[in-house]
């Protein structure tokens, strides 16, 4: 199967945005699409039966939080490093990441498991830091290390579990609007400062540690690959092909640009790269949190190419920006309602271009398999 299948079904003229392949505008182009409103059906009505199956640590808990980082439904707008500061229009050293949030926002102890409390002192720096917030004791493994948020509107000092509410994000001291400023000093110094823990971000937005990512499933581009890999086809030569001559979904033209004329001739380890570079990375698919939502994003990638996967994935994404899939049970729901749609899709193609529906049934058995995968 053709990775130009969707490709091709933009060239009828669904939207420019998509062809181009970039993200962020594509959801205007696509309202004419007939399909859209049965996929905001499925995707806004996830099923609640869908719920995280544990809180053990993942892999990931530990990963330094970069800009454009997705959080527990917010993004990661600025992260720790030299930049020029907002106000002061000086480069200076920044020494959190910032996530754009409403003032009164609450914020929650962060605390690893087996911390029973935690200390929350407040401070106030006019001009800088406003009222923040300092937290100790909540890593076990290091107790020096403490935990800043800063520009809040309340600050309540104290005792507190992990969970529980100690303040409200706000925009005091040198701020340019209501956000929150986290940072993450292992040795409690200014001087120590690394771009926060994942988890301690995701907790003091949530409250909760996040879930483990799943039961079954591993994450990461290899537990997609082989997934993916072993659905594909091996060498195809079918004449409605519109990528042409196709080698475990890889078509010519992607070939070539690996130096491989023919498609067919490529080692594993370069259909490996090429997954890797041509779909799994342009489609950002480890930025998902769950292995089913990675999973969908990298099959979907490689089938409907990386534009396609966007056009699917923009669907998730609220007016606001916040991508809709928040928490990782969340996640899975979308995961399993985008593999849906990509059914249903596959009805809405044939319509449109009848010379495709010698795919047809391949197409539904691979959709219907990554359904039961991730469900
Ligand atoms: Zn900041």
């Amino acid at each position: 199967m053709a990775n130009t299948n969707l490709e091709s079904a933009l060239a009828n003229g669904i939207s420019k945005g998509i062809r181009e392949g970039v993200g962020g505008a594509i959801a205007d182009g696509l309202v004419g699409l007939a399909t859209v409103a049965t996929l905001a059906a499925i995707v806004f009505n996830i099923s609640p039966s869908i719920k995280p199956t544990s809180t053990e640590p993942d892999p990931d808990w530990n990963r330094g939080l970069k800009r454009g980082d997705p959080v527990a439904g917010y993004t990661v707008g600025s992260d720790v490093g030299y930049r020029i500061h907002p106000i002061s229009g000086e480069r200076a050293f920044h020494a959190g990441v910032d996530i754009a949030a409403p003032t009164g926002t609450p914020l929650f102890a962060v605390g690893l498991p087996g911390v029973e409390r935690v200390r929350v002192d407040c401070g106030n720096e006019p001009g800088r830091a406003g009222i923040f917030a300092t937290i100790s004791g909540a890593n076990p493994s290091n107790p020096s290390q403490t935990f800043l948020a800063m520009h809040l509107s309340v600050c309540n000092p104290g005792e507190y579990q992990p969970g529980e509410s100690f303040g409200k994000v706000g925009s005091t001291g040198g701020s340019t609007g209501p956000h929150l400023h986290w940072e993450s000093r292992p040795d409690g110094t200014k001087e120590s400062v690394i771009p926060p823990e994942y988890w301690s971000l995701y907790q003091v937005i949530t409250g909760k540690l996040p879930p483990r990512l799943s039961s079954n499933l591993s994450t990461g581009f290899d537990a997609a690959y082989q997934w993916t890999l072993g659905k594909e086809g091996g060498c195809s030569d079918h004449p409605a092909d519109r990528g042409g001559r196709t080698y475990k979904g890889i078509i010519r033209s992607v070939a070539q640009r690996h130096g491989y004329s023919d498609p067919c001739t490529m080692p594993e380890s370069t259909v490996r790269r090429i997954y890797e570079t041509e779909y799994w990375n342009p489609a950002r698919c480890g930025e998902w949190q769950t292995a089913q939502m990675q999973l969908v994003c990298f099959d979907t990638a490689v089938n409907f190419g990386v534009g396609g996967w966007q056009m699917f994935s923009t669907q998730g994404r609220r007016r606001d920006g916040h991508r809709y899939p928040a928490l990782p049970r969340e996640e899975r729901a979308a995961a399993v309602a985008i593999a849906q749609w990509r059914l249903e899709f596959r009805d809405f193609r044939v319509r449109e271009a009848p010379d495709q529906r010698v795919f047809l049934r391949g197409w539904r058995n691979r959709d219907r398999a990554l359904l039961e995968k991730v469900k």
